[in-house]
């Protein structure tokens, strides 16, 4: 009875920890086992009445919800007012945009895995379906890239108009503005399909769908500047830009020093109430040629026309580009890409303050209308357009390393380059995946700024690695540029996509995991509401109600972070109806998801407001966040994609990729904890029995390689949507000829090797097919089909050579003066 007893500590504390008991439940029980000992060890009274005061008074401190917060909870809530660091409007408008979404189940340690399999697939309506095959395939075959990239450095004026005329520029609008009104999902699509062909074409469609102008006008403009501005956009009779970067602020962009000072002026022949503007915006995509500039700018009213308020803060307005005094710089030339792009400006430009969007009401309020409408856009453009790149890598690269041979074998056939083929199919799987659910919480209607900032920067970082790998498997054909070259302008463009819509690194330090875990926390954000609060009961009750629930739940993914740790999590409950081969990656990802949310709080809880500033930290929690939200995305799509067996290689070596990260972020946590001692508890917690996660196998590697380098359809599945012109002089269409031929000739060409081999044929090299033809070893067909492949492989593996001046004379002439930029500032 003695042992039962003492055993029951341990096993109870796990078990109702386990089970997150409610705190009565838990006092309950202590009480029933401190009777029992009692009754067991036949305690002296002097001793019963000392454990019952000693044990009493907390509990009931503990459970008496009034005692409690006078007691415990209104100190506390003093300390947690003083610790909490200051927060500024524009820091608080950023952490409050969006909504939380899949994310806030894995960030809560018990992912309910009915749920993630509950949200619909995205689907395409017909209009939309019928808008791929039909008007995104003519724009790819107006988008020659490399007479785009290095003869027109811009798109060809048939290109332009078509973009135009078919309302490519309007995906986004409603019918009734005469936009398209796509779903996400379709927009994704659209933006994947052209990245596979031109950036040109792709950026130039992608950025006036997404957060700018028009999206902003939809959400926030007058019923005027609706009317007005939407069917022009949706006609392509205006060319919209946003304009918010200036070359002092980049990405903080809320500093931006650029402003509007409230006045009386001269309008249309009137005197009006407006505002004189100066501004220096660079990087502006479409700028060069926008005829609607969406500029964004800090307001002040010294004057008080508007009212008390002299600092209004961040506004968005929409200028007409031939407004007097706006001006149109020159352009940049981001890495060979040649979508419009370039700087713009003005001084004491005038203007009425209707055209601040949403009219006068809408001052100040821009910073809140970019916030909010972040998400939309940074879950398709950025993910759609590598997600694109990665797909034509995929594509192209797989069919050249079996066309391509040396030391008489197909290259992808050498382990070497299985290794660098499977990160480029394991990738790709997995970031189509999460491209496809992210368009799909936009069309629920969701504005997931988690979310997005993951699929931004995890999509963009893989397309590097994707397109890295597919650079050194073609070795100098990768190099030498040229309108035979598929890859090397995405390889130089590669940077691009990791520096707008929030730079990579700064999204992985500060924002995925800082916005997450005071989003997605089911008790950090009420307690900070009621830290800042003004001093109520009400608040008391809030931060009270939080902090133990808090408590609790903390205590309890310690002991779930121990228990699946210890039974590797075979135990955990998984979704039913999933497939077999996926159960076991439900019960890790649990395990993941509690112990993240131990060792979130643990990291929160010790480091407090200084975590902001640990940004190494901040960063590997936000990967173990994000590598958790790829892998559901993954299982997500297995199941979507019909539980495809030939697709299994390119799942499990996804998942397991993705779990080796997740591990070496906790690793990386745990080893640079600042609290040396905590930092021994969550390792003994999380990974008590080692670290049981490793790289994808050598054998699976091995398998996804193979995929990649033979026509089947998982290889159609992992690029579906691309555009592969079916000629055999373009250089991508001419890999898939190329391909087929190669494979079709292989029997005939062991036949004939091993005929060599037995002294049969004496010839070699170029001529032992001739020799083999001639000797009736091989027939007509056979030997027309050899020849066929070679005429295609022999262009495959061409690159192109130039004059000796490139023929680009002009191109070299040294750039004139920039605009005077200090001038404007002064
Ligand atoms: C081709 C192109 C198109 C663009 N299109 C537009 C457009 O249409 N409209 C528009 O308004 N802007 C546009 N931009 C601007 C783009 O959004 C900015 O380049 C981006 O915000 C980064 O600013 P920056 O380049 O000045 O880098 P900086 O802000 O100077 O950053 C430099 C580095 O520091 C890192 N960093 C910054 N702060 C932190 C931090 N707190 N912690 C860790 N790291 C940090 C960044 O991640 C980056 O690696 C475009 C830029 C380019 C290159």
């Amino acid at each position: 009875m003695t042992w039962i007893l003492l055993l029951l500590v341990p096993l109870g504390i796990v078990l109702l920890g386990y089970l997150r008991a409610p705190l009565l439940v838990c006092t309950a029980a202590a009480a029933a086992w401190l009777v029992a000992a009692s009754l067991q060890f036949d305690w002296p009274a002097a001793v019963n009445v000392a454990v019952a005061l000693l044990a009493g008074v907390p509990a009931l401190l503990l459970n008496v919800t009034a005692l409690r917060r006078a007691v415990i909870s209104k100190p506390l809530l003093n300390v947690y007012r003083n610790i909490l660091p200051p927060m500024s409007d524009t820091e608080r408008i950023a952490l409050e945009a969006g909504t939380v979404w899949w994310e806030g189940e894995l960030f809560r340690g018990h992912p309910d895995w009915t749920v993630l399999h509950a949200y619909p697939e995205p689907t395409l309506s017909a209009e939309e379906q019928a808008f791929l095959d039909n008007e995104v395939e003519q724009l790819c075959r107006l988008s020659d890239d490399w007479t785009i990239s290095h003869e027109l450095k811009d798109l060809p004026p048939e290109a332009w108009q078509y973009i135009k005329d078919a309302g490519f520029l309007g995906l986004i609008i409603p019918k009734q503005y005469g936009g398209k009104q796509f779903s996400a999902w379709a927009h994704s699509q659209i933006v994947t399909k052209l990245s596979t062909r031109c950036s040109a074409s792709a950026v130039t469609v992608m950025v006036p769908n997404s957060l700018g102008p028009a999206e902003l006008l939809l959400h926030y403009g007058t019923d005027a500047q609706k009317d007005h501005y939407l069917p022009r956009l949706a006609k392509g009779l205006e060319i919209p830009c946003f304009a918010l970067t200036s070359p002092q602020a980049g990405s903080d962009a809320a500093s931006i020093p650029d402003f509007g000072i409230v006045c009386r002026g001269e309008y249309q022949g009137r005197e009006v109430l407006g505002m004189r503007v100066t501004w220096d915006k660079r990087y502006i995509t479409l700028g060069p040629v926008a005829t609607l500039l969406g500029l964004a700018f800090r307001l002040y009213d010294p004057d008080h026309l508007l009212g008390d308020t002299e600092d209004i803060g961040i506004t968005c307005a929409l200028i007409p580009t031939d407004h007097p005094g706006v001006e149109i710089g020159r352009r940049h030339f981001p890495l060979n890409a040649v979508f419009q792009n370039g700087p713009n400006w003005g001084k004491d430009v005038f203007m009425p303050l209707d055209w601040i969007i949403g009219g006068p009401a809408m001052a100040g309020q821009g910073w809140r209308m970019l916030m909010e409408c972040l998400a939309a856009g940074r879950s398709i453009s950025l993910p759609a357009s590598n997600t694109g790149m990665a797909k034509l890598t995929a594509r192209t690269v797989g069919g050249y390393s079996r066309v391509r041979s040396q030391f008489k074998t197909a290259i992808g056939r050498f382990e070497g380059i299985q290794e660098p083929l499977a990160r480029i199919g394991g990738h790709l799987y997995m970031m189509d995946a999460a491209r496809r659910m992210t368009a799909g919480a936009i069309d629920l209607g969701e504005k997931p700024s988690v979310v997005s900032a993951i699929v931004k920067y995890h999509i963009t970082e893989r397309a590097r690695v994707v397109v890295n790998d597919g650079m050194d498997i073609l070795g100098g054909k990768g190099i030498c540029l040229g309108p035979s070259n598929f890859l090397g302008r995405a390889y130089q463009q590669i940077p691009i996509g990791i520096t707008v819509e929030g730079a990579n690194i700064l999204t992985r330090s500060l924002i995925i995991f800082g916005q997450g875990a005071i989003r997605c926390h089911p008790y950090v954000l009420r307690e900070m509401r009621a830290a800042l609060a003004d001093d109520t009961p009400a608040a008391l009750a809030e931060f009270d109600d939080a902090l133990f629930s808090h408590i609790g739940y903390t205590a309890s993914n310690a002991i779930r972070a121990l228990v699946t740790g210890l039974t590797g999590s075979h135990w955990v409950g998984v979704p039913s109806g999933v497939a077999p081969e996926t159960r076991r990656y439900y019960q890790q990802l649990t395990r993941f998801s509690t112990a993240f949310a131990f060792i979130s709080d643990a990291a929160m809880l010790t480091m407090g407001g200084d975590l902001k500033r640990k940004e190494k930290l901040s960063a590997r929690l936000g990967d173990i966040l994000s590598q958790m939200y790829l892998c559901s995305a993954t299982l997500k799509r297995y199941e979507a994609d019909g539980r495809q067996a030939a697709d299994a290689p390119l799942m499990h070596w996804a998942m397991w990729d993705a779990m080796f990260h997740a591990q070496t972020a906790f690793e990386g946590v745990i080893s640079n904890f600042p609290n040396r001692a905590i930092a021994i508890l969550l390792r003994r917690l999380i990974f008590p029995l080692g670290r049981p996660y490793v790289v994808p196998s050598d054998r699976l590697g091995g398998e996804v390689a193979k995929l990649l380098i033979e026509p089947s359809a998982t290889r159609d599945r992992l690029t579906a949507g691309m555009y592969i012109p079916d000629d055999e002089h373009d250089p991508v269409g001419v890999i898939e000829h190329a391909l087929n031929a190669t494979i079709a000739a292989e029997s005939i060409e062991a036949r004939v090797r091993a005929a060599q081999k037995k002294g049969l044929l004496q010839a070699r090299g170029a001529g032992l097919m001739q020799a083999a033809f001639d000797a009736g070893l091989i027939d007509d067909a056979e030997f027309a089909l050899i020849r066929r492949r070679d005429t295609l492989r022999d262009r495959v593996v061409r690159v192109d050579d130039f004059p000796q001046d490139f023929g680009v004379d002009a191109a070299s002439a040294p750039p004139a003066e920039s605009h005077n930029v200090t001038a404007i500032a002064a």
